[in-house]
């Protein structure tokens, strides 16, 4: 892990009034688009009166505030948790807009799992929490709008020690979170992707399958289910009447979760 630095002069207070750090706070920055170097640029460039010792994007951390001084992100006169400027690491995650809202690249989370878990060999008894938890705002706004995230994140910090139980745990909290996802892309992304799948099929070269048993690997899973289901019946005579493109878009849905209960 590398983190650059470009350091603001301005915007940060010397030291932490002998305040030591407790807390390790996560933001977003709210500017669709924007990268670390940029954010640390724009910070160390002039008085902004806010900062945060780090900006992470998909591809880097930069640092903007020292450790040993106080950066100002979240705020030191209402604290519903304890956590203030100066007893806390302010953690700024870059973002991007996806069909209209605010979303954290996962590549970017991940950097900011591997940032974090280093903070935590320098301050191991450290708390993590969002800014939304010391001051109510909205932020990270993708993790106060499905805090289901938020708990996905902390569950991956702590992921190298996690018992059996707490592994599956965190993996049906994963999975709640592609469900999420879908149910938030269901819709026209969902009809996008069934539109160019059966323009990608030509019809006239169509395979058809009769029955499950003879569908190839990739279809199987998804015929022997929707069979089984009374959901795929065929001609009514043993015949499935199976055409690829049929079962292109039904592989696409299985694969969504739309026969799971969970698609649109
Ligand atoms: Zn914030």
């Amino acid at each position: 892990m590398t983190i650059k630095k470009n350091i603001t002069p301005e915007n940060r207070w010397q030291g932490r009034f002998g305040d030591a750090v407790e807390w390790i706070v996560l933001h977003y920055t709210g500017n669709p688009g924007d990268t670390a170097k940029g954010e640390a640029a724009y910070f160390a460039s002039q008085y902004v009166g806010a900062s945060a010792h780090f900006f992470v994007d998909t591809n880097e951390i930069w640092q903007s505030v020292e450790l040993e001084d106080t950066a100002w992100h979240c705020g030191d006169a209402e604290s519903r948790n304890g956590c203030h400027n100066t007893n806390s690491v302010g953690v700024e995650m870059c973002c991007t807009l996806r069909d209209g809202e605010y979303f954290i690249e996962d590549a970017t989370v991940e950097r900011v799992v591997e940032l974090v878990r280093y903070l935590l060999t320098l301050y191991p008894g450290a708390k993590l929490c969002r800014h939304f938890d010391v001051t109510g705002k909205i932020c990270p706004e993708p993790w106060v709008r499905a805090p289901v995230r938020w708990d996905v994140f902390c569950e991956r910090v702590k992921e190298e020690s996690m018992t059996r139980e707490e592994r599956k745990e965190f993996e049906s909290l994963a999975a709640r979170v592609g469900t999420l996802e879908q149910k938030a892309r269901a819709g026209e992304e969902f009809d996008r992707i069934i539109k160019r799948t059966l323009d990608a099929v030509d019809a006239r070269t169509a395979v058809r399958w009769r029955r499950a048993e003879d569908a190839p690997p990739w279809l199987r899973p998804t015929a022997e289910k929707l069979v089984s289901r009374g959901v795929l019946l065929g001609d009514g005579r043993g015949d499935l009447a199976l055409t690829e493109g049929m079962a292109r878009v039904l592989v696409v849905l299985d694969r969504a979760g739309g026969f799971d209960g969970t698609g649109r």
